[in-house]
């Protein structure tokens, strides 16, 4: 993968929170989910925030607007010579890209207008109008405020606990989040919550297909990235290769439920697998890429 240098970073489709004030300064990590057991915890964490319909129960003072980061020192950084030379402002253009996506294609495939939504840079701990979260949870979506949150030393993480290496697991990740802000968009997501509401024996089978959709959506996106710009109509990625692309499914696969149980080392149970096995994963992020039509993401359809 490589990305176009003359790209402009537009960080206002980010809201820098990691600053003074902007979350860790307090230091008062607010834990939510079940233990702190490494990984496990982590997803298990994201479950309970997935499931649950965000963290609900102590749903931070409406608005989750409430606190705003600064981007100003991040601004400086993406717009100096060598700036994609820092994570965040990668991140960041990923985002840009993502998003750029969308606007086109949810227009072309769904017939509805894509409103765009930002990416809250924050470390360890930060408030949401989903409640509060910390670093723990892994990258989430909160439907209640229209954001998406990420610690970027998750990717650290993800590296070496996963071992899901490789820069492509970033846009990967993002580009899962941002498939849940379009079902949130869409109404899938809300849909799926009265769904499983209804009949609760399903809410795990039915929260897995939501995630699989989120990985077909970003498999659709990782087909069209190399045709995204930025408000200049320059080309955000230079290349994506067929490396970056077995990085992504590679990624999703050591994010399967199935081998998130092995490692903890808990029996393989699929009754318990709230985003999809790792087979599962691959196979509807890789249905997006060849497809590259978020129409054929329809795991809901499909019995999968
Ligand atoms: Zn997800």
């Amino acid at each position: 993968m490589e990305l176009n240098e003359n790209a402009r970073v537009d960080t206002s489709q980010v809201d820098d929170r990691r600053g003074s004030g902007g979350g860790g300064g307090m230091g008062i990590p607010i834990p939510i989910g079940g233990g702190r057991g490494g990984i496990v915890g982590i997803i298990i964490a994201v479950l309970v925030a997935l499931v649950g319909g965000g963290f609900g129960l102590n749903a931070a003072t409406n608005g989750g607007g409430s606190e705003q980061g600064d981007n100003t020192s991040l601004e400086q950084k993406c717009s100096a010579e060598d700036g994609l030379k820092q994570l965040d402002c990668r991140n960041a253009l990923y985002v840009n890209s993502i998003q750029a996506y969308w606007r086109t294609a949810m227009p072309e495939a769904f017939g509805e207008q894509y409103r765009p939504s930002k990416t809250v840079f924050f470390s360890q701990n930060v408030s949401t109008a989903c409640g509060a979260a910390d670093s723990g949870v892994g990258p989430f979506y909160c439907p209640a405020d229209d954001l998406v949150y990420i610690d970027l030393s998750f990717y650290k993480l993800l590296a070496d606990q996963l071992g899901a290496e490789g820069e492509f697991a970033q846009p990967y990740v993002l580009a899962h989040e941002y498939g849940h802000h379009v079902q949130d968009l869409l109404g899938t997501e809300a849909q799926m919550r009265r769904q499983q509401q209804r009949d609760p024996q399903s809410a795990n089978a039915l929260s897995v297909k939501l995630e699989l959709q989120a990985d077909c959506y970003a498999g659709a996106w990782a087909k069209n990235a190399t045709g995204t710009a930025d408000d200049k109509g320059q080309k955000i990625f230079k290349s994506i290769t067929e490396q970056d692309i077995s990085q992504a499914i590679d990624t999703a696969e050591k994010i399967g439920d199935d081998a998130i149980q092995q490692r903890s080392g808990r029996p393989v149970n699929p009754d318990e697998f709230t985003h999809g096995s790792s087979e599962q994963r691959k196979q509807w992020f890789t249905k997006g890429f060849t497809t590259g039509d978020p129409k054929s993401c329809d795991t809901f359809g499909s019995g999968a």
